[in-house]
């Protein structure tokens, strides 16, 4: 454990304002207040909350955004529109898109992916900007009398899939509505739905597709889409009239930094990029396997305590250990979905898994979210049996169960 007061605050550039720049700020100020001062590098000024963009074509959720100055005021940050360009980890000096030279103690790295279509042909849904040409294929689809096939396609190298299996469900349930007659399959290169959220949530999620009548066609990875035929790794191709997939994500290389073939930086639990002193990284840009919102701000909690630790904040830094937990939109009631990845114990459950029950969930993330995302009145409402209470408790690092006793691992299937 570290602790006492040092002679001068430790000076953190922060790069990237979604959602592990912005936990590693919230974090930050939470544990190291005036022992740090903060500099927030962000390209544009808005945070943007991406996962509820799947509900605006089916008219049931918006992706929402606010201003990121908002955030900075509140920790006392000092943010600047720029974005960093390059490092000098010999010299600790970031240098940014606009030719400013940034000295630091600490750098963050945190400019997420870039998402690239994986096919020449068919539908990329990689958010909000693609809601509206997605809402316009759906009511191609209810216009359309004759029977059509649409198949939604998890390219290889996608680790977070559930966007599609949401955008599957929520588009049955529309053309069911509708009376249309139209085909849906869905084809992924994973063993079982939603594979990496273990047995119990693949068996619920199976039943839920079959019940829509949605086809899932198991460990097929898509090569290539043309002519309405799309060609996968092994089997016949399968023909389409419509076809929607995932994007595969890159990241950015900055100059300086160490990176592999894809453009991602390799850190260690702690998020320190490997060989460089004082330089971490977190969030979608990084190594690790599952680009999620909620494996971003853990890495960012993870360090944000490493940086409090050297600032001489009075707390033992905890490494990097990966929760998943996803809130899977069914055009229905959700499911909530979590597993430990080290320990592969998932459960799914129709009541929220913790607390607050947003779609990206952080320690310091959510109940910021919360206040300003739309979940009106959680911090007066009592959690649900079971929920784990994530972030409420901003000044200690222990989760809280919820009073009431109840097992978190419970297993219902989601409601149809
Ligand atoms: C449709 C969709 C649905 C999703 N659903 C879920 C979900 O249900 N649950 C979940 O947990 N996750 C979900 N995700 C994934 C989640 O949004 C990402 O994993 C998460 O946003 C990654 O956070 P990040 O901070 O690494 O990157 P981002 O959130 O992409 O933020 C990157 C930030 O860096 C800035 N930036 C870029 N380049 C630079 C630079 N050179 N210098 C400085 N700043 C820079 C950007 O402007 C931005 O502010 C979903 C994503 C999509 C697209």
């Amino acid at each position: 454990m570290n602790g006492g007061t040092p002679a001068r605050a430790l000076h953190v550039v922060i790069a990237g304002g979604g959602v592990a720049g912005l936990e590693t700020m919230l974090a930050l100020h939470a544990l190291a207040q005036d022992r740090v001062s903060i500099a927030l590098i962000v390209p544009e000024p808005r945070f943007w909350y991406r996962p509820l963009s799947v509900g605006e074509p089916f008219g049931v959720a918006r992706a929402r955004h606010f201003e990121l100055s908002e955030a900075a005021e509140a920790c006392g940050a000092c943010l600047t529109l720029d974005s960093v360009a390059s490092v000098d980890p010999e010299e600790r000096l970031a240098r940014t898109g606009y030719g400013a030279e940034l000295p630091y103690d600490a750098l963050v790295l945190a400019p997420g992916a870039r998402p690239e279509p994986a096919f020449a042909d068919g539908l990329t849904f990689r958010g909000p900007a693609d809601a509206e040409a997605f809402a316009r294929l759906l009511r191609t689809l209810e216009d359309t009398p004759s029977r059509r096939r649409l198949l939604f396609a998890v390219p290889a190298g996608v680790t977070w899939p559930l966007p599609l299996y949401e955008l599957a469900l929520m588009t049955a349930r529309s053309l069911r509505a509708a009376r249309r007659p139209v085909e849906l399959a869905l084809v992924s290169p994973e063993s079982e739905p939603l594979a990496l959220f273990g047995a119990r949530a693949s068996a619920a999620v199976s039943e839920l597709l079959s019940e829509l009548g949605i086809a899932f066609v198991a460990g097929r990875s898509a090569v290539a889409a043309a002519h309405g035929a799309l060609a996968l790794d092994s089997g016949e191709p399968l023909e389409y009239d419509h076809l929607v997939a995932l994007p595969r994500l890159r990241g950015q290389p900055i100059a300086g930094i160490p990176h592999d073939r894809h453009g991602f930086v390799p850190t260690d639990e702690a998020g320190r990029v490997a060989e460089l002193a004082d330089v971490y990284a977190a969030g979608d840009i990084t190594t690790f396997p599952v680009k999620q919102g909620g494996i971003a701000a853990q890495q960012a909690d993870a360090v944000a305590e490493a940086i409090a630790a050297d600032a001489g904040a009075l707390l033992d830094p905890r490494p990097f250990r990966p929760v998943l937990r996803g809130l899977l939109l069914t055009g229905n009631r959700p499911a909530f979905l979590r597993t430990d990845l080290s320990a592969e114990n998932g459960s799914v459950n129709t009541e929220p898994l913790w607390w607050p029950p947003g779609k990206i969930v952080g320690r310091y993330l959510s109940p910021f979210l919360a206040e300003r995302a739309g979940v009106a009145g959680w911090r007066e409402a009592n959690p649900p049996a079971g929920a784990i209470e994530v972030d409420v408790d901003l000044g200690t690092h222990a989760a809280r169960r919820s009073s009431r006793s109840a097992s978190a691992s419970s297993s219902s299937r989601p409601a149809s």
